[in-house]
Order: structure tokens, then sequence, then C-alpha cells
């Protein structure tokens, strides 16, 4: 017998997260190298991490034969200070990604739903069909989160909604007004769970922190891999009243953020000059994407982001023909927008090269 048929069936139906593709993985298929491929494709900081966190990490890894601090204290005190919590509000993540996941693990379940936007960051669903619960999908005109219409889709089986600010791919952002409105709808039963990935890009920032602190059913999730240039650590948080916070904590692993990791996103926070820098020149790079667009005539979602969503026909063909030029962007299939690629901001140069590349392909 197989054993296949013993394996969760909706384990065994799920379709993979895809990433971005590698730049290793693309210099080897081209017999290029590695530095001269140009990887617009997963949001990354394209200044690198702050001198701050590589000395940090460098530091840190004479200690490495001795087990993390588990419980995180140090970055967690540090944090609970930035956003005036205390350190129980403040649960550690092996990237956000894995607070998703401990959500996931504590509230749902096969008579459990969680709800989320239609063209919301796709981890909501894999995560909502791992632990076999409902996923519930509602429509997002002009690719806008509509809060009113994602409360009106709560049930009695609804444990969580996940509202991605500004959210990924589309680079969209609903305002202070809509989130307070929608969450004076919110019943007892259901957790808001806002994901602030590309919070520091914002000029104006909604401020949900503020129903962490009045001790609602809210979670607020940020991240060390966007504007802090540390993706590759592996190192996210989430903001939670105490009695939420308490029971994520024992869905996490004993040591599921590492030492390192924990260590360069201490001074990674002490280096504000390294995210303002990255924030400049997000704002330069997006600007000059935005307006090659237009003169391009291609339709692109205005973005609040380090990413513009753009309409290029045949998304597919575009990303294939462009990572034969070594510049990697991605492809939209996944997210149900095969006529669009999504295209991360990079340095100058790096821009220049993409959209070089991406005018000549469309000519
Ligand atoms: C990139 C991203 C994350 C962050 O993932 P990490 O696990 O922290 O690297 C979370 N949510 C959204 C919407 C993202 O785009």
């Amino acid at each position: 017998m197989a054993i296949e048929q013993f394996a969760n069936r909706f384990v065994c139906d799920l379709v993979a997260y895809e990433p971005g593709k590698p730049i290793e993985e693309t210099a080897r298929e081209l017999g290029l190298n590695a530095d001269e491929i140009v990887k617009l494709a997963s949001n990354e900081n394209p200044l690198g991490p702050s001198p701050l966190a590589q000395r940090a990490m460098a530091e840190a890894s004479r200690e490495m034969h001795i087990y993390p601090d588990g419980g995180g204290v140090r970055l967690r005190t540090a944090l609970a200070e930035r956003h005036g919590l205390a350190l129980e509000n403040v649960v550690l993540g092996n990237g956000s990604n894995e607070i998703i996941e401990l959500l996931c693990h504590c509230f749902l379940n096969k008579d459990a739903a969680l709800i989320a936007a239609e063209h919301a960051f796709v981890v909501y669903k894999l995560m909502a069909t791992l632990f076999g619960a409902d996923y519930v999908e509602v429509p997002d005109p002009g690719f806008v989160h509509d809060l009113d219409a994602m409360a009106a889709a709560v049930t009695d089986k609804t444990r969580l909604v996940f509202v991605a600010n500004p959210n990924n791919p589309t680079g969209t952002l609903v305002g202070q007004e809509e989130i307070d409105r929608f969450l004076n709808k919110l019943p007892e039963h259901v957790i808001a769970v806002f994901d602030e990935a590309y919070f520091e890009f914002l000029e104006k920032a909604p401020d949900t922190v503020k129903y962490v602190k009045e001790g609602r059913n809210v979670v607020v999730m940020r991240t060390f891999s966007k504007a802090q240039g540390l993706a590759g650590l592996r190192i996210g948080y989430g903001l939670a009243p105490a009695h939420l916070a308490g029971i994520l904590q024992k869905a996490r692993q004993p040591f599921n953020t590492n030492e390192v990791a924990q260590r360069a996103a201490l001074a990674s926070i002490a280096d504000s000059a390294h995210v303002e820098a990255t924030v400049a020149n997000n704002k330069e790079g997006r600007t000059l994407f935005e307006k090659t667009f237009a003169e391009m005539g291609l339709e692109f979602v205005p973005s609040h982001a380090n990413f513009v969503l753009v309409k290029v026909g045949d998304g597919d063909r575009v990303f294939q023909e462009m990572l034969k030029q070594g510049v990697i962007v991605r492809a939209m299939r996944g997210y149900k927008l095969p006529e669009w690629v999504r295209i991360s901001v990079g340095t100058p140069t790096e821009n220049e090269r993409c959209l070089t590349v991406l005018q000549d392909l469309l000519a």
C-alpha cells in the first residue's frame, strides 16, 4: 500500500509555496556569474543588512556552540520598549511567516475558518489548508482589501482574519478609519491579524498597536526581512495582548529563532539611519518604476511598499524572457494574475537594468 494514502489529505493536496527564483540557480542555468544577475523577485533590501547587524552576526558566530536564548529576552525587551509594550506582548518567529503558523496552530482546525482578501499574501491560504480549516477569500475591488466585506464574511467558524497592510503582491494600503470601523464590527471569537511586513516604507502608517495596548483580539506582525535587510536570517515578530501572546508562545519550538538572528535584529533596531537610507532608495526607485510604466502605457497598481505590480500581458513569458537577460522578477500566476509581474525595487543601477530589459522586451 502506498504511504501517500495515510498522509493527511489536505497536506498532499497542497500546492507548495513558490519562492522567487534564487540567484545561484539562475546563474548556473544561464552559465553566468552570480554577480551578473539582478534579483528583484522577493522584496529584499537592495542595500543589504545594516553594518551594525553584520558586525553582530560576526561576533555571534564565535558562540554558536551554545543554544540560543529560547526566550529571546533581549530582543523582545527592545521591541517592547520600541512599541510602548511589555515583554509579554512580543512573540518572536522564524520570520513573521512563523507567527502566521503559530496563529494557525493555536486557532485553526477542521471546524474553523480563516478569512483573507482575494489577492492577499498566499501564505495565509497555504497555512489554512495545512491545518484543514476553511479558507474564505473576499473580493478586493481595485486590489484594495474591502474590510467591510471581510467583516461581513465572519461566521461562527471564523477564528482569524488576515489584513496584509500594505498587501503583497498588490502594494495597496487600507487606512485608519476603515481599520477602526472593521475592528468595531468583529465579534469576540475572532482575531484580527495585521501583517505589516512593509510598515517601515509607509509615509503615514495606521496605528494598530493601540489595539494591542487596549487588550483587543489583535495581532500585529512585523519582520526584519524587508526594510531591515535580514531576510536570510529568518526573524520576525508578533505583537499581541498578553493573554493572546501567551497562547502563541506555547505553540512554538523551544529554540524557534536562532541566536545570530536575535543579535543581528537587536543591532539592526539601533541603526535607524540604515532604514532611512533604505526607505529613501525605495521611494526613488518606486517613483522611477511607476513613471516608466506609465510612459510605457502599462497598467500598474500604485504601491505603498518596496515593489510594484505591473500588467505586462503574458506574465510567465515576460518572467522567462527577462530571466534570460539575467533579471529575475516574479510571475503572478500563483496569485491568479497571469498577466502581471511583481518587480521589487532595487538599487538605481538594478532598476535601470530591469527597466531597459523590460522596455526592449515589450518594444
Ligand atoms: C515578506 C512578507 C512577510 C515576511 O516574511 P518573513 O517570514 O518575515 O520573511 C510577511 N507577510 C508578507 C505580506 C510579506 O510580503
